[in-house]
């Protein structure tokens, strides 16, 4: 694992000029943020429907993000209906982080060249850079839909980004002041559901950039910087499982368990349910074990680097033999599951349950072993 950070780029070219807009925005935005809200708290006291709509205003903008941004039009992680794509669109536009396809434009990149120069943010740079330095400066593949072919012949995406200004401008200043002009309160309602939500929606999806690849556990792979933490998935609509993430991106889920924190995944099942969602990506449980064994394969056979070199050819017979045996039962629980996935025939459903049976019986053999083995070399 290679966690060496550095703040500039690898090959020495320069970072774009800085976007005064965006510096203005990102930067002025939480200092804005900050000093007056408590200043208007102060001279014009709370009332509960600010909060109540801060809330509602940040819940919805950031799934819009989730839901909309990431999990449908980046991924393609399961299809919509128009009536779902274009209200998660307009949702996701209140979160102002561009139009979605300049968002998923950048994000295919993250994914393809993750913690490499070609990653717009670049989680070996640094913590601020992948947090939001990256957003100040020009980046000119930003604009450049060449690679994103899809997402040009989609036409509510396109209708987002033509429209992207109005959609913001619309959802996270005139909606807050109408509702303020409610309850007499047009500047508190701009100040605390308009830009302070904007602030704190912004730094929660600047934290899957960041935080996601610096705190929590690998348990999916240890090729690239994304961690598993929950505690980054209560502030991300579940984005958190980041390390799941980028090991089965297509998933629609990042939060794997049932229990695993991810408004997103269950928005997206709740909408499989009711008519608007369709086709909802899953992973299958061999090809996710094949991960898993990869990734312990990994940790047992490092411990062999602290034993003696007697020691050492042992151990490493006994797992080479116990791995191929999984791999060799996890070959065959896979092909089945695949067949079975696209057939109801009953003895394909009995005979996937033996392989996936015999398959369990080298995985425990195996991590059993690899237990051995850390004890040995303690
Ligand atoms: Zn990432
Ligand atoms: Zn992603």
């Amino acid at each position: 694992m290679n966690t060496a950070r550095i703040n500039r780029r690898a090959d020495g070219k320069a970072d774009g000029p800085w976007i005064w807009v965006n510096v203005l925005f990102l930067v002025g935005g939480p200092i804005a943020a900050a000093i007056m809200v408590p200043w208007y708290l102060m001279a014009s006291g709370s009332h509960w429907a600010l909060w109540a709509t801060a809330f509602a205003l940040w819940f919805v903008s950031g799934m819009g993000i989730t839901v909309g941004y990431h999990r449908l039009v980046s991924h393609r992680s399961y299809d919509s209906n128009n009536a779902w794509k274009v209200f998660w669109l307009i949702a996701g536009g209140a979160a102002i982080q561009n139009s979605a396809i300049i968002w998923s434009n950048s994000h295919r990149r993250h994914h393809k060249e993750v913690d490499t120069d070609n990653d717009p943010y670049n989680a070996k740079r640094g913590f601020w850079w992948s947090h939001m330095e990256w957003v100040l400066h020009h980046d000119e593949t930003a604009e450049d839909f060449s690679t994103v072919p899809d997402l040009t012949k989609d036409k509510v995406v396109m209708w987002q980004h033509r429209n992207y200004n109005a959609i913001w401008v619309a959802t996270a200043i005139l909606l807050p002041a109408a509702l303020g002009l409610m309850i007499d309160r047009v500047w508190g309602m701009i100040l605390i559901a308009g830009l302070l939500r904007a602030v704190l929606v912004h730094q929660g999806t600047f934290c899957i950039n960041s935080l996601a690849h610096v705190i929590g556990t690998q348990p999916w792979s240890t090729k690239d910087t994304s961690r598993d933490s929950w505690v980054t998935s209560l502030f991300t609509f579940g984005e958190g499982y980041h390390n799941y993430h980028h090991s089965f991106a297509a998933d629609y889920r990042n939060g794997l368990k049932w229990f695993h924190f991810d408004p997103g995944k269950w928005a997206i099942f709740c909408g499989e349910k009711m008519g608007f969602a369709s086709g909802l990506k899953r992973t299958l449980e061999p090809v996710r074990m094949k991960k898993r064994l990869e990734r312990l394969a990994e940790e047992y056979f490092a411990h062999l680097d602290q034993m003696d070199t007697v020691a050492q050819a042992d151990w490493r017979t006994r797992l080479e033999t116990t791995l191929a045996a999984s791999e060799e039962r996890l070959g065959a629980w896979t092909m089945r599951a695949r067949r079975a996935a696209k057939s109801k025939d009953e003895q394909l459903h009995a005979a996937l349950a033996e392989a996936e049976e015999h398959f369990h019986h080298a995985w425990v053999e195996f991590q059993n072993l690899g237990k051995g083995a850390r004890l040995a070399a303690a």
